[in-house]
């Protein structure tokens, strides 16, 4: 007998598993909150249930996210999880405390294969997606397991937010992702409200717009370049879908989306996107008044890593970068590093993957070059382009 993990089911699924059992519906709505809210896994202690169905539940299903293999606290707050996902993948958690917040950074893959040339988890190559139990398993996991540890009274909660930015392009698990999301907003699970939940993508256009339609949280997206011949490079999804498709899909994506702007994440990197010029180049590119868009742009600092060729921008290059996207009339925030100590922060979650897309060897290559032609705007990676634009293009 199949032994179900009902972590893997929304709720309308678990009613649907409760009617296979023989079981009405609405039991479902009871088990999940006694899942979701109280972080149960014992089936025994459900007191509410009948003692038939804890006895059925007993032998037919189990509750259990993936083994925790570390944890890492940082001294600013900040706390790692490792993760077994088996077959020798290992995947990562983030939580960071603020004063007004709880904020949850989840992955939604074993590894990545978009391969952006700035990410670690890129650089490791794809396994595979990580199933909807998996993934909101991380949340379940990390609420209950610090509602403990802080010892607070039953319904205060811990996480407050969450952010799909961890290892893996969400995008492309959609069918994984999306009853995860749905379990995320559902009030008899965590209740988080839609803008609280964000998904971040490096670009993934057709499925922008079915989240649009399925179930519209707030959206974050990985831009990292003002044109098309440096993003090429950087994130080579954008063969596939260049910076209008992309800009055409964040403004529809506007029409059902619980803010009114799409936060723009740009990873600066040293003499590769952070001139002045470029800045320049990304104002004209959002404030096009035909293919424009409403934003916001969230500046990373960069975290070096030796396989990537690239260095983090100096902090004052950076203000000035902010400061010419300000002075155009945009937000422009820098993201404060957090858990440099247990190197959490974005671009770093390396956790373990078995690597089936040959990434290592694909994206080893010759140190960056840079190329201005008249002015500093056209910027290009030379090395191994030809080879990937038939490689990545999948
Ligand atoms: S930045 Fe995101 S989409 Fe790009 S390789 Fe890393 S995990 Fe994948």
């Amino acid at each position: 007998m199949t032994v179900a993990n009902l972590l893997e089911f929304d709720r309308d699924a678990l009613a649907l598993f409760c009617e296979q059992l023989g079981e009405k519906r609405f039991r479902a709505t009871q088990l999940f909150r006694w899942i979701h809210q109280k972080g149960a896994s014992d089936f025994g202690k459900m007191s509410d249930l009948a003692k038939s169905l804890r006895d059925k539940l007993a032998g037919r299903a189990t509750i259990a996210s993936m083994p925790m293999l570390s944890e890492q606290a940082s001294t600013d707050g900040t706390i790692k999880w490792l993760f077994d996902a088996g077959a020798g993948n290992a995947i990562e958690t983030v939580f960071i405390p603020e004063d007004d917040r709880g904020t949850l950074c989840i992955s939604s893959q074993a590894g990545c294969a978009v391969g952006c040339r700035f990410c670690s988890t890129g650089h490791q190559g794809f396994s595979r997606n990580l199933t909807t139990g998996e993934i909101i398993g991380q949340l379940w996991f990390a609420e209950h397991h610090l509602r403990k540890r802080l010892n607070l009274p039953e319904g205060q909660r811990v996480i407050t937010n969450v952010v799909m930015m961890g290892m893996g392009e969400p995008l492309q698990n959609y069918s994984a992702l999306l009853p995860a999301l749905r379990m995320m907003l559902d009030d008899h699970g965590y209740g988080l409200s839609r803008r609280r939940v964000t998904v971040s993508t490096s670009g993934v256009v057709p499925m922008i717009e079915r989240l649009r339609d399925d179930c519209p949280v707030a959206l974050a997206v990985s831009l990292h370049a003002p044109n098309d011949a440096l993003r090429d490079d950087l994130v080579p999804l954008n063969r596939k879908y260049p910076l209008h498709e992309l800009l055409a899909a964040c403004r529809g994506y506007l029409a059902k989306a619980p803010r009114d702007f799409i936060t723009f994440e740009y990873c600066m990197l040293d003499g590769v996107n952070d001139t002045d010029a470029q800045a320049r180049e990304l104002l004209a590119l959002v404030n096009d008044k035909h293919a424009g868009i409403s934003c916001k742009f969230n500046l990373i600092p960069f975290n070096p890593f030796p396989e990537s060729g690239l260095t983090r921008s100096p902090n004052e290059r950076v203000t000035a970068f902010a400061r010419v996207l300000q002075e155009g009339g945009l937000i422009a925030t820098v993201r404060k590093t957090r858990g440099d100590d247990i190197d959490a922060a974005c671009g770093q979650l390396a956790g373990e993957v078995q690597d089936r897309t040959n990434a290592k060897v694909r994206m080893t290559r010759a140190p960056v070059k840079v190329h201005r032609s008249g002015s500093d705007v056209a910027v290009a990676i030379a090395a191994g382009r030809a080879e990937d634009r038939q490689e990545t293009n999948a």
